[in-house]
């Protein structure tokens, strides 16, 4: 028996299956996509098993084999290893990387795979007994001399495989530290001159009187370590205490079941169109705008799927996972549904990708990897906010979900569901042409009117003097809010405090000396950083170049709004939600259940607000700079700004009170603004068409970027422009080159970055050829430290 098994070997990048002899011991056992030790050079590394055959090429006598079994029971099944060889193809990856993508990440690390008894041991074969001895289980390393038994055993069900992943069971504590809420006990507190630490602390605490923080938080923050705290605790500063870190997943078991919704006729329209097509590989393109009940008919016919015995993949961004929506699949679908989200441990993961690929469950939701959930009888994949970008992996292998999710209806025969306010230009343009079929939500379900949009000028403002953050309109329609108890959101499209330090006398802006970007300032660790490399250095007093004292920080973070905020309203209860305050755990789900439950009266955030937030008492939303997507360097700006747009505002006026929105603006002339005050997706995508036609984009033209790195410029320039030849020799004329250039943040890490475009609407010979270039790069090129990403279809060119 032979097996052909594709190595993990990162540096040596071999992308064809070596073949290997199965010994005696483990042929009972062994099956393809497995994954098994395998020596290689003078290492052992790690492979999955894709085929098994009888013959080889080679002279079976000289065949290596097979050192030890790493798996029992396969963990990727025939499709998964199709897949990888189509993902291969399709994103130009390594299919060893395709492989590991799909396996959960517990089982990436180590673990123990174990023969577990289920019934009682007399019901086994006597040989099998001493194995087991007195205990319930064997570890499988130990019993490989009667894998063949074993196997047998499986099959029958007495015995089953098990994975024994080492779990921190029950809630993670964090400890938290309590300020005193005495000034006078900071002030006066003696602190010897020499102690920097403990000063620098004392002056946070001031800043920060009679609050909390996690330890961690804190001492990040403060930028101290952990004995200074301790040291200010002993003199009677803080007190400490623990909490739970996150939200104890049982609360979820205690959800009441909930019945279907009566459909609208718009929602029953598009539910039978879907119905009537369930056993046929179909994509739908469901366009309704925010709040008209998608979610509604995914359910149903999640519920219709289940009902004829199949199951269902729900896919959404990671960032629209909250509990709400956990909730409303759970209500529905009770212990069938499968929910994999980030609070989850890499084992409780496990735990629910164990419940998928045994059919406990029959519905997954989770953000884009969920796409392969082991399900065996598939009827139904959705993707809700299909225009997401992160519904493609930018590392390889560069997946994009979408496509995952029409290759698996195809061997399923079952329909996609792509679901948006803001359909991708790619896929209207699709549904356009017949590709997909549309089905179109126009009104909201509860038939609450959009929200009223406003869209401010901000140059006015600064016209009539007002150089505040906050128009004099919005800041008026917070206060009204405030009066009337209800809740605000306000929006910013950025992260950090201020984004950049600049010499008013000589115009120098402070740069990351490992990348071309420029620093950014952090109000919390008072520290520049850098944003790609992690760079980070002390904040200048005087310019590097001219030593002027005029130097200033610039730009707008949710730290300094939230700073104009407690200006403009100081009696205001403020939440902020950025990358910041919700590094750790379970910290997102905090800040807005406690939006939810009314502790506070603003929240403040950057993207990750935009979407879920589905509370009756937001009545007003603030988009504090509506520009900031909009110059960014890339073809997809405009859409984005509409999409991001559209769904801030559906946030308000989601229940009975009416919504207000007011969009803070320097461009309030640009269609992408003006058309995404009244949802008017349709006249936006005309024109946003005529845009990407004039310039020779996507959905117009398929895109390739391919990028080299390298620390000396001139090889990687050199490099480049051996590539870009290569190219226009051998794709056809009609195929449009651009490059080579230096990327638009042109040295990262030290490392020099140049790219390429590849613009074409029919190239045949673009995957060999591609294939091509990457042969001659690991032949060649690799061998001086260069490397080469190629990224089909990328969300964005920068
Ligand atoms: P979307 O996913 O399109 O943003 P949702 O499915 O979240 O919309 O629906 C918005 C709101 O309308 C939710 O509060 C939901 O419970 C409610 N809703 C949806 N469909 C119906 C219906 N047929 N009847 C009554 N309420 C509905
Ligand atoms: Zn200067
Ligand atoms: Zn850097």
């Amino acid at each position: 028996m032979i097996a052909e098994v594709i190595v993990d070997v990162a540096a040596h990048p071999i992308d064809r299956p070596f073949d290997y002899a199965v010994p005696e011991k483990f042929q009972a056992l062994t099956e393809p996509g497995m994954r098994v030790k395998v020596p290689f050079g003078n290492r052992k590394v790690l492979g999955f098993i894709t085929a098994i055959k009888e013959t080889s090429e080679f002279d079976p006598k000289r065949l290596k084999p097979i050192h030890e079994l790493m798996d029992v029971v396969p963990v990727l099944n025939g499709e998964m290893l199709e897949l990888a060889q189509w993902m291969k193809r399709q994103t130009v990856c390594f299919e060893i990387d395709a492989l590991q993508v799909m396996v959960p990440a517990a089982l990436r690390a180590k673990y123990e795979k174990r023969f577990v008894l289920n019934v009682p041991i007399e019901e086994l074969p006597k040989e099998l007994h001493p194995y087991f001895g007195t205990r319930d289980f064997v570890r499988a390393q130990e019993a490989e001399a009667v894998y063949g038994l074993m196997k047998k055993e499986m099959d029958k069900g007495t015995v089953l495989a098990d994975t024994n992943i080492q779990q921190k069971t029950g809630v993670k504590k964090v400890r938290m530290v309590h300020i005193t809420d005495s000034i006078e006990d900071i002030e006066n507190i003696s602190i010897r001159a020499n102690a920097k630490q403990q000063l620098k602390l004392q002056e946070f605490f001031l800043k920060h009187v009679g609050q909390s923080f996690e330890s961690s938080r804190l001492q990040k923050q403060a930028d101290v370590s952990l004995p200074t705290v301790n040291a200010l605790a002993e003199k009677g500063l803080a007190t400490f205490s623990s909490m739970e870190s996150y939200r104890d997943p049982s609360l979820l078991t205690a959800i009441e079941e909930k019945i279907a919704l009566d459909l609208t006729d718009e929602q029953q329209m598009a539910f039978d169109a879907i119905q009537s097509s369930l056993n046929t590989e179909k994509t739908f393109l469901l366009h309704g705008i925010t709040g008209s009940g998608k979610t509604e008919i995914y359910l149903q016919t999640i519920a219709q799927v289940i009902e004829e015995g199949k199951e269902a993949i729900m896919l959404v961004p990671e960032i629209s996972l909250t509990p709400q929506m956990t909730i409303r699949f759970k209500e529905r679908f009770g212990d069938s549904v499968a929910v994999l989200h980030s609070g989850l441990s890499a084992g409780e993961k496990y735990d629910e990708w164990r419940k998928i690929q045994r059919a406990e469950v029959k519905v997954v939701v989770g953000a884009r990897s969920a796409i392969f959930a082991p399900f065996q009888n598939l009827g139904l994949i959705i993707l809700d906010e299909e225009h997401e970008s992160s519904y493609k992996q930018d590392d390889s292998p560069r997946y994009h979900a979408r496509d995952v999710a029409i290759w698996r209806s195809q061997q399923h025969q079952c329909p996609v569901i792509l679901g948006s306010a803001t359909p991708s230009l790619e896929s209207y343009a699709r549904a356009k042409k017949g590709v997909y079929e549309l089905l179109a939500l126009k009104n909201r379900a509860k038939n609450q009117p959009l929200p009223e949009v406003h869209i401010v000028d901000m140059r006015e403002e600064l016209r009539t003097g007002n150089r505040s953050m906050f128009s004099v309109e919005l800041a008026e329609a917070i206060r009204e809010r405030l009066a009337r108890k209800e809740q605000v959101v306000l929006f910013l499209n950025k992260r950090g405090y201020s984004s950049f330090v600049l010499c008013r006398d000589c115009g120098t802006v402070l740069q990351c000396p490992n990348c071309d970007i420029s620093l950014t300032y952090h109000r919390a660790s008072e520290r520049m950083k850098c944003h790609y490399c992690g760079y980070d250095e002390p904040v200048p007093t005087s310019c590097p170049e001219c030593e002027s004292d005029h130097i200033r920080f610039f730009g707008t973070g949710t730290q300094k709004v939230e700073e104009e905020l407690a200006k403009l309203v100081p009696d205001a209860r403020v939440l902020r939600m950025d990358v910041d305050t919700t590094r750790n755990k379970g910290a997102h789900e905090k800040i807005l259940s406690a939006f939810g439950e009314g502790k506070a009266d603003i929240l403040l955030g950057t993207q990750m607000i935009a979407k879920g937030l589905d509370f009756p008492n937001i009545t007003l939303v603030g988009v504090l700079s509506a520009d900031t997507t909009l110059h960014l360097p890339d073809f997809r700006a405009a859409e984005k700004t509409y999409q991001l747009l559209t769904q801030v505002s559906g946030r308000a006026g989601r229940d009975i009170l009416p919504g207000e929105v007011y969009v803070q603006t320097y461009t309030p002339e640009h269609y992408a603004i003006t058309l995404a005050k009244d949802q008017l997706y349709e006249p936006f995508y005309e024109q946003e068409m005529a845009m990407r036609r004039a310039s020779g984009y996507p959905p117009y033209y398929y895109v390739v970027n391919i990028q080299f790195t390298h620390e000396d410029l001139m090889t990687v320039s050199g490099y480049a422009e051996q590539m870009t030849e290569y190219l226009r020799h051998r794709l056809s004329p009609k195929t449009i080159i651009i490059g080579p250039s230096a990327s638009l943040i042109a040295r990262v890490n030290n490392r020099y970055r140049y790219q390429c475009l590849i613009k074409y609407k029919n190239e045949p010979k673009l995957a060999e050829v591609l294939q091509q270039l990457i042969k001659i790069y690991r032949s060649d090129w690799i061998k001086t430290g260069a490397t080469l990403s190629i990224d089909m279809n990328p969300t964005a060119v920068m």
